[in-house]
């Protein structure tokens, strides 16, 4: 039985008695946790749930995803936690995608549920984890709890087993379900701790949601292996994330970018006590210099993960002595980890021009749910998953992600890729944020569409903005057109909305 609803029972035997799980409302020691976790699994089964089902979750971070979670995963069911910013129609396009035989929420999640009305008819239960919010005919998630037996006899759960569906984030198409199995998730949680120093006297903050495998695969999961605590913030907030690390002397958080930028420019930036802090993990997208040399200089240990869903997710990660000197690099590969670049069609070593990064382990994605033909065009010979990022390697091994693959594009023959643009118009302190994305022209194929965002109060005009490009950039990697925006157009996750730029960009130049 090497499921991972098991962990928190073996745990339990090691260290009943330490916190595993905290937040605003409730805090939970290991063998409280696996109490719960075992009668919420049997209220689940008592649902009708069995293997395989799946029992969908929406909600902000809470330990109630937890418990969610690890009772299905003991039942050899599968998680399928949901965005909560999405709209009712994508909330019922997943639930309906995924099969969800249950729909498990939080108390502020109610009038989306109602906006996802009709729930799709394989949807048997809604369960409300706040009774107040307990819809007519819905279930009590804490009398669930409560009223309980344990669960009779607990499933053998294989490795090989699925334990989660996490929609891709969606930047283009509909989102695709990635199935993660208990082998994928515990795998990735090995090669973290073959990578970090992870210890059972850890606080852990887990501020990224919990629908993005980044909330859980860095340092969340590593760290209740190892019997540290976790305090899972409800929705990550600069402000409040400053005041957490401080008062309750965290060690270690996870993140992405935008939000160490948003830290280390809030007001209480300068006064916050950073002391605990022993490691911060970040990824997702790319970082600005600065903003890793504003962490560096307060003596924080910054780790820079590269990975993806499919991957579950890390696949490369800086090392506590390299970061000071490669600060924007994502680092190496991971233990378990296996790397190859696409070169005309094949898997070759990585090094050399970018390329296409493959990536093969333990810890690679089986396919995507119902999409076999989705799922055998993302694999180069069955075994190697196509990232869809360009990466360079360099000679020691470092890598830099310099691109998605399908935003570079070809101006009068050359390559540009958007994101090396973009990192030099970021380094100006007038600028936020910055998106590229190629427009076709009669003349080179395409140029280059750049849109800025500046920080608030700045001013900066395009004529200075070219003249910063220019001096550090080839002519042709310079955007033909300079628009400043007042927001750039992100995703739940951080992402910059690329497609509704091309559009934008296509309307506005054409
Ligand atoms: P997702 O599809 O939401 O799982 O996000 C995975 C994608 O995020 C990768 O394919 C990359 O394009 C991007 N990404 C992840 N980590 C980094 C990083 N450290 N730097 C740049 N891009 C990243
Ligand atoms: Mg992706």
């Amino acid at each position: 039985v090497a499921g991972l609803g098991g962990w928190p029972a073996r745990r339990a035997r090691i260290a009943p008695d330490r916190t595993a799980l905290a937040d605003p409302h409730r805090t939970l020691t290991y063998a409280q946790l696996a109490d719960r976790t075992a009668r919420l699994a049997g209220a689940l089964e008592r649902l009708g749930v069995q293997r395989g089902d799946r029992v969908a979750y929406l909600g902000v971070n809470a330990v109630e995803v937890f418990e969610t979670f690890f009772a299905t995963w003991l039942l050899g069911a599968i998680a399928v936690p949901l965005n909560y910013r999405l709209s009712g129609p994508e909330i019922r396009y997943m639930l309906e995608d995924s099969g969800a035989s249950v729909l498990v929420h939080s108390a502020d999640t109610d009038a989306l549920v109602d906006a996802a009305a009709p729930l799709p008819a394989g949807v048997r239960d809604v369960v409300a984890v706040h009774p107040a919010s307990c819809p007519a005919g819905g279930r009590d998630y804490g009398a669930e709890v409560a009223a309980g037996p344990a669960l009779a006899e607990e499933p053998s759960v294989g490795l090989d087993d699925a334990a989660l569906i996490l929609y891709t984030s969606g930047t283009t198409g509909r989102p695709k379900g990635a199935v993660l199995t208990h082998g994928n998730l515990t795998w990735n949680t090995i090669n973290y701790l073959a990578h970090v120093d992870v210890l059972s006297t850890d606080r852990a903050l887990c501020i990224a949601p919990l629908f993005h495998c980044v909330g859980l695969g860095q340092v969340t999961l590593p760290t209740l292996f190892k019997g540290g605590s976790v305090e899972l913030v409800p929705k990550a907030d600069p402000g409040v994330v400053l005041e957490r690390v401080s008062a309750a002397r965290i060690t270690s958080f996870s993140a992405v970018p935008t939000m160490l930028q948003m830290m280390c420019e809030h007001p209480a930036w300068d006064t916050a006590d950073l002391s605990s802090l022993a490691v911060v993990q970040y990824g997702g997208s790319p970082v600005q210099e600065r903003v890793a040399r504003a962490w560096l200089d307060r003596g924080v240990r910054l780790l820079q993960g590269y990975g993806m869903t499919e991957a579950s997710p890390g696949v490369y990660m800086s090392t506590h002595d390299g970061t000071a000197a490669h600060p924007t690099a994502v680092g190496v590969p991971h233990f378990f980890t296996d790397v190859a670049q696409l070169r005309d069609g094949r898997p070759e070593p990585v090094g050399g021009e970018p390329a296409e990064l493959l990536v093969r382990g333990p810890h690679v994605f089986p396919g995507y749910w119902g999409r076999p033909e989705e799922t055998a065009a993302s694999f180069v010979d069955g075994q190697w998953f196509r990232t869809g990022d360009v990466l360079r390697v360099d000679e020691d091994g470092w890598a830099h992600v310099v691109d998605r693959v399908k935003d570079v594009f070809i101006s009068g023959g050359e390559n540009v890729y958007p994101a090396e643009v973009e990192a030099v118009a970021v380094q100006l302190d007038e600028v936020a944020g910055c998106a590229v994305v190629g427009l076709r022209d009669e003349r080179w194929g395409e140029v280059g569409v750049g849109y800025v965002e500046l920080r608030d109060g700045a001013t900066l005009t395009e004529e200075q903005l070219r003249a910063h490009l220019e001096a550090h950039l080839a002519r042709y990697k310079v955007p033909r057109h300079l628009v400043v925006v007042g927001e750039l157009p992100r995703n739940a996750t951080g992402k910059i909305r690329r497609v509704e730029l091309r559009t934008r960009a296509a309307d506005e130049h054409a």
